[in-house]
């Protein structure tokens, strides 16, 4: 099945390990998520969790904000491995994270790692101590930490240093440019102090994340420059719809061909009551456009034009990919190496052929006024013409007769 030119050289980083998935290190790239779930309800977040899972992602996230929510980790643990569901869970904590997981000993053992935020890790002279107990409880229970940055909760206290020391300086740098600096600082300083209390480099993943594309690459970039952390990546507050994955998309793509990035979440904004795994899907499409990774087959098909005027061609291109995606869980049982299938369904003779040729199989449907034929490429060779109403139901025969093969 056809490759794609490489994507560039990643950066070398430390790999840790999060239960059982490796990030860093030259390790595959993570596809993580969040819950939006009250952890304290143990089977709406069980449900939610195995649905991100079940949907590729490779790490999942949920909120540990207070007894009720602390004390409803380790039960939804274990009722997740239970199903078979063997997904790291992270616990993300801010304010009385220290407090959490002294209180509840079972949370901190089932969680896979926890995530804090220097900015919310407690206030002023109390910051270190809370800090410190919280790195000292993954270096008992043998946790790695992500130490998260967030441009909405920034350390205001060494925020307002490095604004002040910037003042003095006979031309000083614009507020956003001694903001991002704060991020990086606030990140590898933290990591340094997680360090000296004893927490191993291989146990600290890095984050550093801002709402605006152009901010967000600057930090990651100088970031990457100064430590070999691994490196968690994600644009923070993406929004919602196109926005947001356009934003996310953006952001992440760039980064990525640099080589910076061990892992990656796509925060989208859902519709109430929408589809929580759509980051998860736009996380792994990010990956697969790329070149990183592979996950489903990829259906390419034109945007169609003025030569297609009937909704054939669309009805065609959708019931291939619903199609395919549907079979898959059975297909990667049976077909190892089946996510790696390239199909094109076109819409006329323009493009249809060619880009039909690039595909693993390939079907170019007739535009208007053109003989209502349709040719099927396989390996680039013609090798069959398709017609009439049993036309969708012939090419899926032939695409599973090309992955049998
Ligand atoms: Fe239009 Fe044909 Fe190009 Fe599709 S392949 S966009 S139908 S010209």
């Amino acid at each position: 099945m056809s490759d794609q030119a490489g994507p560039a050289t990643r950066r070398e980083t430390v790999a840790v390990k999060v239960g059982n998935v490796t990030v860093g290190g030259g390790a595959p790239i993570v596809v993580q998520s969040m819950t939006n779930t009250d952890t304290a309800d143990v089977a709406g977040t069980v449900a939610q969790v195995a649905a991100l899972a079940r949907q590729g992602s490779e790490m999942v996230r949920i909120t540990v904000d207070r007894d009720e929510a602390a004390a409803a980790v380790p039960r939804i643990k274990e009722r997740l491995l239970k199903i078979g569901v063997d997904v790291p869970i992270v616990g993300d904590f801010h304010y009385i994270g220290h407090k959490l997981l002294a209180d509840h000993p079972g949370c901190a053992e089932a969680l896979d790692k926890y995530r804090i935020n220097p900015g919310n890790v407690g206030f002023k002279d109390k910051k270190d101590k809370q800090f410190s107990a919280i790195v000292e409880m993954a270096i008992k229970h043998g946790k790695p930490v992500r130490i998260g940055a967030n441009w909405g909760s920034l350390d205001q206290e060494l925020l307002t240093h490095l604004m002040d020391e910037n003042a003095k300086l006979p031309n000083p740098a614009d507020v956003r440019a001694v903001t991002r600096e704060a991020m990086v600082q606030s990140a590898l300083l933290s990591a340094a102090r997680a360090e000296d209390i004893g927490l191993a480099r291989d146990r600290i993943i890095l984050s550093a994340k801002v709402s605006a594309v152009q901010d967000l690459i600057a930090v990651y970039q100088v970031l990457a420059q100064r430590s070999n952390y691994a490196i968690h990546l994600g644009l923070t507050e993406a929004g919602m719809g196109s926005k947001g994955i356009v934003a996310s998309s953006a952001a992440l793509g760039i980064l990525l061909q640099q080589g910076i990035g061990d892992t990656i979440r796509v925060s989208l904004t859902p519709e109430p009551n929408g589809d929580r795994t759509l980051e998860v899907k736009v996380a792994q499409e990010i990956l697969q456009t790329m070149g990183f990774r592979v996950f489903v087959p990829l259906v390419a098909a034109c945007p169609g034009c003025g030569r297609t005027t009937s909704t054939t061609f669309q009805e065609l291109a959708k019931e291939i990919q619903g199609f395919i995606h549907t079979s898959m869980p059975e297909w990667k049982t049976r077909y190892p190496g089946v996510e790696r299938l390239n199909v094109a369904v076109m819409g006329c003779i323009v493009n249809g052929p060619g880009e039909s040729k690039h595909a693993d199989i390939g079907i170019s449907l007739p535009g208007t006024g053109e003989t209502p034929t349709a040719p099927v490429f396989v390996d680039g060779k013609k090798v069959a013409t398709l017609r009439g109403p049993t036309l969708a139901a012939d090419f899926k025969t032939m695409v599973i007769d090309y992955i049998e093969r």
